[in-house]
């Protein structure tokens, strides 16, 4: 089903209309909160699962069954909500305008999902970077304090919950849901082996569920408008609508919320204003932050835009932050850029992450300057093999596969630097 305009979530996305309080609930927003609580947790959790949401921040893991994770009965132990805002994925800039514009979503969905679990607290972990952001969330949430819809008996619901801000400090690995709550504990954010899962032992050693800010901000409406409406969107588990964040270059870069499994190529064109000097000037997209790039004749097959569809093409939705690269554009620079972004990142306490990333950041810098033997792109390959699959987090695969994505699809360009710069010609190409 194709999105209209009324059937948006996030009506404030460019905030053309006010952040506060008073102009969040005449958009609709705290409107029969504490009618949905009154209903009970498991409705919660199950109107949530019905209407097929999966998690924004990435992994697209479903929402439901992650809730339903949470102990049903307290061992005594307090259990917490923390939302992760630590928003840094190349290309992705979604929940910062969620934030800026239209946060009383993102904390009417904390109460809720936070009812929903249980939890007694919630943390919003905010990327240090955002600055005015976290003043706006502080502002949305002192006003939603003041008018009672927070704290004691939140939004007269009978239901006590806090919500606290919590700002990181820069690092990447941080938005990484282990690693931020060691950083929430004060800790150096580093990500925790699994098990035990956060649900089991999270924040403080208690039962904790990290979720997305656009993950928990969308929760309000789908109960508003009811599971169906949401699953209604897109394809069988690959439903809803979602924020795509455009960039590079296109004709008319943003944000902007459409359906979920929307032909990428149609997302481009409606909402981006197209490639800059059209689309055969194409060179190649990223469909989700670092993912492996697509090709023309990728989207000339109508590529849909949801995790399913990626996963197919080998690549991945990711936090659909679409990068998109015209001819201009130096690819093997472009893949090097992000190896040295995940060289900088890495954490550094599992080897083949911190040794490989080092490695195929200096190997991809030479590759950009020809300097290597065109055997070494074999090696590189091998490399990122290593590297992917074998450490504690998804880091070391987030590095590995925008470069196996550039060999898989530039090899020659790869190759033709190199010879170049020895002087040598190219081989023909096979028949
Ligand atoms: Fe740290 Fe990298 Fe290992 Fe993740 S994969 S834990 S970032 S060293």
């Amino acid at each position: 089903m194709a999105l209209s305009d009324k059937d948006r979530i996030f009506t404030n996305l460019y905030g053309t209309q006010p952040w506060n309080l008073q102009a969040a609930q005449m958009r609709g927003d705290w409107d029969g909160t504490a009618g949905f609580i009154g209903k009970g947790r498991d409705w919660v959790i199950e109107e949530v699962k019905n209407s097929g949401l999966r998690g924004r921040g990435g992994a697209g893991f479903p929402t439901g069954m992650k809730w339903s994770f949470m102990p049903k009965q307290s061992d005594g132990r307090p259990a917490y909500l923390v939302v992760n805002a630590d928003e840094s994925e190349p290309g992705t800039c979604k929940d910062r305008d969620i934030i800026r514009h239209d946060p009383q979503k993102l904390i009417e969905g904390c109460l809720i999902a936070g009812f929903a679990m249980n939890a007694v607290a919630g943390y919003i972990y905010i990327r240090g970077e955002y600055y005015n952001e976290a003043m706006v969330l502080e502002a949305a949430i002192d006003e939603a304090y003041e008018a009672g819809l927070l704290g004691k008996n939140a939004a007269g619901s009978g239901y006590d919950f806090d919500l606290y801000v919590h700002r990181g400090a820069g690092a990447y690995i941080c938005g990484e849901e282990t690693a931020l709550i060691e950083s929430l504990e004060g800790k150096k954010g580093m990500p925790r082996l699994k098990p035990p899962f956060p649900a089991a032992v999270g924040l403080y050693g208690c039962p904790t569920t990290v979720n997305n800010v656009e993950t928990i901000a969308v929760v309000p409406t789908i109960l508003r408008r009811g599971a169906g409406w949401f699953s209604g969107f897109g394809r069988p588990k690959n439903a809803g609508t979602k924020v795509f964040c455009i960039s590079g270059h296109v004709n008319k870069p943003c944000n902007v919320e459409a359906e979920m499994s929307i032909p990428l190529r149609e997302l481009i064109d409606r909402y981006a204003g197209g490639v800059r000097g059209g689309w055969d000037n194409l060179l190649a997209v990223i469909p989700g932050g670092s993912s492996v790039p697509l090709l023309p004749k990728h989207i000339c097959d109508d590529v849909l835009m949801d995790f399913d569809a990626l996963r197919e093409h080998k690549s991945g939705l990711g936090t659909a932050g679409v990068i998109v690269m015209d001819k201009s554009t130096d690819v093997v620079r472009a893949i090097a850029r992000l190896a040295h972004f995940y060289k900088h990142e890495s954490c550094g306490q599992c080897t083949p992450c911190r040794e490989g990333t080092g490695w195929m950041k200096r190997v991809m810098d030479r590759m950009v300057r020809g300097e290597a033997e065109i055997e070494e792109i074999d090696v590189l390959e091998q490399v990122t093999r290593q590297v992917e699959g074998h450490t504690i987090c998804a880091l070391g695969d987030a590095a590995a596969w925008p470069i196996q994505g550039l060999i898989r699809h530039f090899r020659p360009e790869m190759e033709r630097r190199i010879l170049e710069r020895q002087g040598r010609p190219m081989p023909l190409a096979a028949e």
